[in-house]
């Protein structure tokens, strides 16, 4: 832990929302101003900055005359890491945007570290959420993605290009539909929020309540509660390709906690249910039945805390010249 006394300035970069906050060494979120993502023909790379630059100016403004002791930021992937150039998905007018760099002249001198969404969600559950008094943690989102980052031996684990714990790429499915990512049958392309209404529509759903102007997740839980049989089904079919791909994981990485969080996991036990019973079906040995999986403990703010512990627990959870290390070794 630092012995900065300030708090950190955190930055949660989604495809819907724009979210900063200061967030103090214990953990606590202040002063947090969210904005919605600027999309649309005119919405260019500038103007996405303008818009995330002007919630840091409010932020910075709270935290008083010493300032913050540096910048945790967890963007959507795929991107350059540790440069934090980043490309996100849910974010198609930033491709290759220097995000670490343009914070950093807003913040001279001090630290800007920006990691995958999912690694900070990983990371804040870890610290202060369900994954808490664990050393071996795969933290999960599941919304209009599927993510995840890991911690195993207390540590966040980067990989070799700062991509580990992509489980939503983890396939499921071999013959199944077609993946953002150009394959087929992984758990995202089956699990994630827009593909499971997508499925739900193909066999005849169609919302009764309309919360959006597209059929989302959201809608179909909210007719599943209503037993809704494709509603259901659809859930089903999530939960249990979620319970392979954990199974998978588990036996991969021997975990003593997989946390599930995001819009979906929302639904409750619609998708805890069967996502459990897949799950037992499939983790055999005796290791990988001692695991827990349980519902994210932190709510929207997690990605906030997880961001900010990149500064303020930095030893456990940012590590970049380990990957060096081992590139060089190569
Ligand atoms: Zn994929």
């Amino acid at each position: 832990m630092t012995t900065d006394e300030r708090p950190v300035l955190a930055v949660d970069v989604g495809g819907t929302k724009l979210a900063v906050a200061l967030v103090d060494r214990n953990g606590r979120v202040h002063h947090a101003v969210r904005t919605a993502t600027p999309h649309g023909p005119r919405a260019d790379a500038e103007r996405v900055w303008r818009a995330l630059d002007g919630v840091v100016d409010r932020v910075l403004a709270q935290a008083g005359p010493d300032g913050v002791a540096g910048a945790g930021v967890g963007c959507g992937g795929p991107m350059r890491w540790p440069d934090g150039v980043v490309s996100p998905l849910n974010l198609p007018a930033w491709a290759d945007f220097p995000l670490r760099a343009r914070l950093g002249e807003r913040l001279a001198g001090r630290p800007v570290r920006v990691h995958n969404d999912a690694v900070c969600v990983a990371v804040a559950e870890h610290w202060l959420g369900a994954g808490r008094g664990a050393e071996h943690v795969l933290g999960m989102v599941v919304s209009t993605g599927v993510g995840g980052g890991l911690v195993l031996g207390g540590r966040t684990v980067d990989g070799a290009h700062g991509n580990a714990g992509h489980i939503g790429h983890v396939v499921v499915d071999p013959d199944g539909g077609p993946c953002e990512c150009g394959g087929r049958g992984c758990l995202e392309s089956v699990a994630s929020g827009p593909s499971l209404a997508r499925w739900a529509q193909e066999q005849g759903w169609r919302p009764t309540v309309h919360l959006a102007a597209q059929a989302t997740a959201r809608e179909l839980a909210v007719d599943a509660r209503r037993g809704h049989p494709v509603a259901l089904a659809a859930m089903g079919r999530a939960g249990h390709a979620l319970g392979v791909g954990i199974a998978s994981a588990t036996h991969l990485l021997d975990l003593e906690v997989v946390s599930v969080g995001g819009g979906l996991a929302q639904a409750g036990p619609l998708l805890f249910a069967p996502l459990e019973e897949a799950f037992r079906r499939h983790a055999r040995l005796p290791f990988a039945q001692d695991v827990r999986v349980v519902p994210a403990a932190l709510g929207q703010d997690a990605g906030l805390v997880g961001a900010a512990a990149l500064v303020l627990a930095g030893e456990r959870y940012w590590n970049p010249e380990r990957r060096h290390t081992r590139t060089r070794s190569r």
